[in-house]
């Protein structure tokens, strides 16, 4: 048994030891047939969750989630507009990475605790020629879920495709790629895949992916369409993979195979019902509503008590095996509580005690 820590940071995840134990492997060479068939059926597996019409393929990347969306967007965009949509953190980075690139991109803001005006981006939409839109999923800065679907269904009006930044939702929320008009979607490994850090992943139309052929690359490692096509022609990893990263995910979509999708984000959901119901308890204040909210991170109001500071609270809870997040919003202070990874509702009960108790004992100073 390794020590269980649970982390309610959002990524990388409480695993499992079956996961953790799954990188003690014999040492192998990658461009061996017994591990690329094994990235074979990884692509396959991680197409599948998200997928079943066979027109989607994954292109697998070493890398953390980041690494995913900047190689999408390096090499998705042509000559047109893309449009960003920044409601978030996460938003924002996919901002950075179009203005490193030199890319001719549109930014559309909106806030991180209620939905996107759709009205609004549809009138910009019709004043500008735009290729893509780009847009986070799950809003990791607060828990905001956008609406996909709705996204999605603009996207085929005005034929644009669309890019979705899925690391934090990708595992947990089910997606359908093509009902909901996806053409890109970024994933990683160590978030509700639950597995350990080092795989990103963009799940991509394929027949996209043989129109961007023609662009030519703005960069080597992170060139989409590059790896696309050796993995293709070759069944290997143009450059080396984190090889005992990749048994590890191998065990961690199995298990995510015997739950089920559905059931693992039933699972994360009772989690966040025994999270909000226990910080209503407690008189804390968390900034979505749930109605718009993922069910799978929640940014928090700090506590309105003297003597209070965040650094404090997490090594608090770092003491006790559990660690905290802090928050990402601008105008006001927050914390943030994931509830991602190998946890249960118990679990959270159990850091609930543990925020009573500690918001007490600040209480009494
Ligand atoms: C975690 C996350 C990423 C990737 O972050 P890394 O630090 O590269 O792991 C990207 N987008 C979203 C929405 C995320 O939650």
């Amino acid at each position: 048994m390794v020590k269980r820590n649970i982390l309610l940071n959002p990524g990388p995840a409480t695993t499992t030891d079956t996961v953790k134990y799954a990188q003690v492997v014999p040492d192998i060479c990658p461009r061996e047939k017994d591990f690329t068939d094994l990235m074979s059926s990884i692509i396959q597996d991680l197409t599948e969750f998200v997928d079943t019409s066979g027109e989607y393929t994954a292109v697998i990347f070493g890398g953390s989630g980041t690494s995913a969306v900047e190689a999408v967007i390096s090499s998705a965009a042509g000559k047109d507009s893309i449009l960003i949509i920044n409601n978030g953190a996460y938003g924002k980075r996919m901002c950075d990475i179009a203005e490193i690139y030199g890319l001719n991109f549109i930014e559309f803001k909106g806030t991180s605790y209620e939905p996107l005006d759709l009205y609004s981006l549809e009138s910009v939409i019709k004043e500008n020629s735009i290729s893509h839109i780009c847009i986070v999923h799950n809003e990791t800065t607060t828990g905001l879920l956008n609406d996909i679907p709705a996204i999605g269904k603009i996207c085929k009006k005005y034929n644009i495709m669309m890019i979705v930044d899925g690391v934090s939702s990708y595992g947990a929320i089910p997606i359908n790629m093509k009902e909901m008009n996806i053409t890109y979607l970024a994933g990683c490994s160590n978030k509700n895949l639950q597995a350990m850090p080092g795989v990103s992943f963009v799940i991509a139309s394929k027949d996209a992916l043989e129109q961007i052929k023609n662009i030519s690359p703005r960069n080597l490692y992170l060139n989409l369409y590059l790896q696309y096509d050796y993995f293709k022609r070759t069944g290997q990893m143009r450059f080396t993979p984190p090889v005992q990263t990749i048994y590890s995910l191998a065990q961690a979509i199995k298990e995510l195979k015997k739950e089920g999708l559905g059931n693992r984000y039933e699972r994360y959901s009772a989690s966040w019902r025994t999270l909000i119901k226990g910080l209503q308890e407690l008189g804390l204040t968390y900034i979505v509503p749930v109605e718009h909210h993922s069910r799978l991170i929640t940014s928090i109001l700090e506590p309105d008590i003297e003597g209070y500071n965040f650094q404090d609270m997490h090594d608090y809870f770092y003491g006790k095996g559990f660690t905290i997040y802090p928050g990402k919003l601008d105008d006001c202070n927050s914390f943030r509580i994931a509830n991602i990874g190998d946890i249960t509702s118990q679990d959270i009960e159990l850091f609930l005690k543990f925020l009573e108790a500690y918001l007490n004992s600040k209480k009494l100073c």
